[in-house]
């Protein structure tokens, strides 16, 4: 290759050619270093006729600089990118980069400085009180020096210091160093024969490799785990790498945990809070094929795996598997479609699929493997309803009297219960009793939460806080603060009043917001150390807790009201999971859902396990809206700091809409966040036919227009919701 052409990461042009000097060598995929004006860019050389740009003369190229030393980029994995662009109406650099994980980190070394405190230095015996918070906070940490000054509060500038009177002590870190290898054949359990079945199906496909994507359909308890640890293992002995995609970092634990059993090490961790140092371990280890098996969160999903053999996407109908900024994907969509490129299998494992993969599953596209019932003979529990309306809780109160009872059983039996409720912190709203004040986010348009047991107001779109006042800022009056409606830790108090002797557990991320707090949690649970559980959404899925009888859903309307397409599917996959931690053990288990609408679908559905009755009547909701599968939505999101702005450009954008037979547009309307960190957002929404070129579309619509660079333009293709 003499000339190279480059898809640029790190500047406003995005595709630039170069000469290759003699003597380097570059191929497609290779990441290499190139100037730009006075400044260095780095880019990958990528096809030209997959990048076209205007020619220019040879004469006019200047030389590349520099072959970074790290593997080039797969064709596939190249390809994944062009797909993931061009569908989701995102730059071809912004993809990449997720790729390369931190341009930086391509160009650094072998090794890493990482600092800990000095094991044998003798404090002086008087240390600034900077260096003896330093101190006090760094016990046990080792990291880079920017990562100690965030853990500690104090400037690099004082570390620094500490460092040269040798109270912190450096240590290099070898990137290169292996991680240890994986044992498919380490504890290998008896599958029963369903399981077996199932494994088999998936092995087979592991082995002779080729596209092959999988929908495992298994109840909550039927060991869907067990199961695809046996495509895992065969991997392993392939010698080829697997991705393991969990919905969330909390999950992790428990996952760790038995890949240990199973496989006698634990797996590479891939997520956004790994320190720098383990961060470009775990990728130069990922893109040499050094790392076997890889478990993360969606981010994951670009790396540059040397041999994927397989792909698993765990709890596959997780909304968090969708990505709302910056490139807004869906790393259960590209996850399948990276499975094809690479020709490898891809495994989808829920209890309750999104009806987008059903629908993918009954036309054939994907294979579907059911595990019908739970693992070792446990049940599914008794669903019982109770009709709010009918049986109404105490006055400022949450819990009606069928789940007291059911709770005071639990108690005396000495069983657990878990009570869910997706809301954090003490109230959801705060008002003035006095003048009506409501405590409202400046830059949000939301209302405060209580936190009580931190004593603080936030905003749960920002994460804006400020310490709960005494007074009424709005009429000066003390005492007139009034908690309005519950989030998890007023059901917490209200069980702590009902049932005093109960050992109350509460877990939120506010609560359990680090690994070895997550660890405690499940430990004191599975111990029976717990009796009764209150959390949020965090402990619906993944745990398994033996003593566990009782679960009850505080409020099963919560996320029912607001029209949101997805609503009744979301409502459906959450109580359905939650309802799933009961009864796992040998002990029966009964599940008491709250509502003030018995009679909706979804809860009906529910009521009477019948999932394939809600699978059928949100199939025929969908096509009657023409929502996905059937149809397919985008959005326009247009926002901007200043009021009247946002408002002009979504107005602009709204006039010149396509006039097209099979394409519908929605508004401009504000959007349900109508200002968010300090934003004012408006919303256009697309409605089109599976036959429209929707992404062409929009791309020629949102082309033809510009607008002042305060104002942002993000298109949102199957957003979730709306
Ligand atoms: P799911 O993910 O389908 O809800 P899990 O994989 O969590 O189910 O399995 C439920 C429980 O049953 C777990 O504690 C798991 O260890 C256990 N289990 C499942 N299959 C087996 C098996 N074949 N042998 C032993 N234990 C199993
Ligand atoms: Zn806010």
């Amino acid at each position: 290759m003499t000339r190279a052409r480059l898809l640029v990461l790190n500047a406003a042009l995005p595709v630039l050619d170069y000469r290759v000097p003699h003597g380097m060598s570059v191929e497609h995929g290779s990441v290499v270093v190139a100037p730009l004006g006075p400044r260095q860019i780095i880019g990958i050389v990528w096809e030209p006729e997959r990048l076209p740009t205007e020619e220019v003369g040879d004469n006019r190229l200047r030389n590349l600089l520099q072959v970074l030393p790290v593997p080039p980029l797969s064709a596939p994995l190249r390809r994944l990118i062009e797909w993931t662009a061009d569908y989701y109406c995102a730059s071809l650099a912004s993809v990449a980069r997720m790729a390369l994980s931190s341009t930086a980190a391509l160009q650094g070394g072998r090794t890493m400085t990482e600092y800990r405190l000095a094991s044998d230095a003798q404090p002086p015996a008087r240390l600034t009180p900077q260096r003896a918070a330093a101190i006090e906070r760094l016990a046990g940490e080792q990291a880079t020096m920017r990562e100690l000054a965030e853990m500690s509060g104090v400037t690099e500038g004082v570390l620094r210091g500490m460092v040269g009177v040798g109270l912190l002590q450096a240590v290099q870190v070898d990137l290169d160093r292996p991680y240890p290898a994986a044992d498919p054949d380490h504890d290998v359990p008896a599958l029963s024969a369903g399981q077996q079945a199932a494994a088999d199906e998936m092995v087979a496909a592991v082995a002779t490799s080729g596209f092959a994507p999988f929908l495992l359909d298994g109840v909550t308890g039927s060991g869907k785990t067990e199961t695809y640890f046996e495509a895992v293992a065969q991997a392993i002995r392939m010698g080829r790498q697997v991705l393991v995609l969990l919905p969330e970092i909390a999950l992790t634990q428990n996952f760790l945990h038995r890949f240990e059993d199973r496989f006698g090490v634990t797996p590479v961790l891939w997520h956004s809070s790994l320190k720098a140092a383990e961060r470009r371990r775990a990728w130069r280890a990922i893109a040499s094929g050094q790392a076997q098996v890889v478990v993360g969160a969606r981010s994951a999903l670009f790396l540059p795996f040397a041999r994927l053999g397989l792909i698993v996407v765990d709890e596959a109908h997780e909304v968090s598997f969708k990505q709302d900024e910056g490139v807004r994907y869906n790393a259960r969509d590209v996850a399948v479609i990276r499975a094809r490129f690479e020709s490898i299998p891809v495994v989808l494992a829920s209890a309750t699929p999104a009806l987008e993969s059903m629908t993918l599953a009954e036309a054939g596209v994907y294979k579907r493997i059911v595990l019908p019932d739970r693992f070792g003979g446990a049940q599914l529990p008794d669903i019982q309803i109770c009709d709010l309306t009918q049986q109404p809780p105490e006055r400022n109160h949450w819990i009606a009297p069928p789940l007291v009872e059911a709770l005071k059983a639990r108690l005396e039996r000495g069983e657990q219960s878990l009570l869910f409720l997706n809301r954090r912190g003490y109230a959801p709203l705060t008002l003035c009793r006095s003048c009506g004040h409501r405590f409202e986010c400046n830059t949000c348009s939301a209302w405060l939460v209580e936190h009580r047991l931190s004593r603080r107001l936030a905003c749960h779109h920002c994460g804006q806080e400020q310490p709960m006042p005494t007074a009424c800022p709005e009429c000066g009056e003390a005492d007139c603060l009034v908690a309005c409606g519950p989030g998890v830790e007023r059901i917490a108090d209200e069980v702590r009043e009902i049932l005093p002797e109960a050992r109350v557990l509460l877990a939120t991320s506010d609560t359990l917001n680090s690994p070895e707090k997550i660890g405690d949690f499940v430990t004191a649970a599975q111990e029976g150390m717990v009796d009764v559980i209150v959390g949020t959404q965090l402990v619906t899925k993944g745990y398994h807790f033996p003593e566990l009888t009782l679960v009850g859903v505080i409020d099963a309307d919560l996320g029912l009201e607001g029209g949101d397409l997805r609503a009744g599917e979301r409502t459906y996959q959450q109580i359905a999971q939650v309802a799933g931690r009961a009864g796992r053990g040998e002990k029966p288990g009964e599940v008491v859902i709250q509502t003030r609408h018995p009679k909706a679908p979804v809860i009906a559905a529910l009521a009477a396990g019948d999932r394939d009755a809600f699978y059928t009547a949100e199939t025929e909701g969908r096509r009657a809206a023409h929502a996905p599968p059937f149809g397919r939505w985008a959005a326009i999101i247009v926002s901007s700091e200043d009021e009247a702005e946002a408002r002009e450009a979504a107005r602009a954008i709204g006039g010149t809409r396509p006039n097209l037979p099979d394409v519908a547009v929605h508004g401009p309307a504000p959007a349900p966040l109508s200002l968010l960190r300090g934003r004012y957002r408006y919303r256009l929404l697309i409605n089109a036919r599976r036959s429209a070129e929707l992404q062409k579309i929009i791309r020629e619509w949102l082309g033809g227009l510009k607008f002042p660079a305060s104002v942002r333009v993000g298109v949102d293709i199957d957003p979730y919701s709306f």
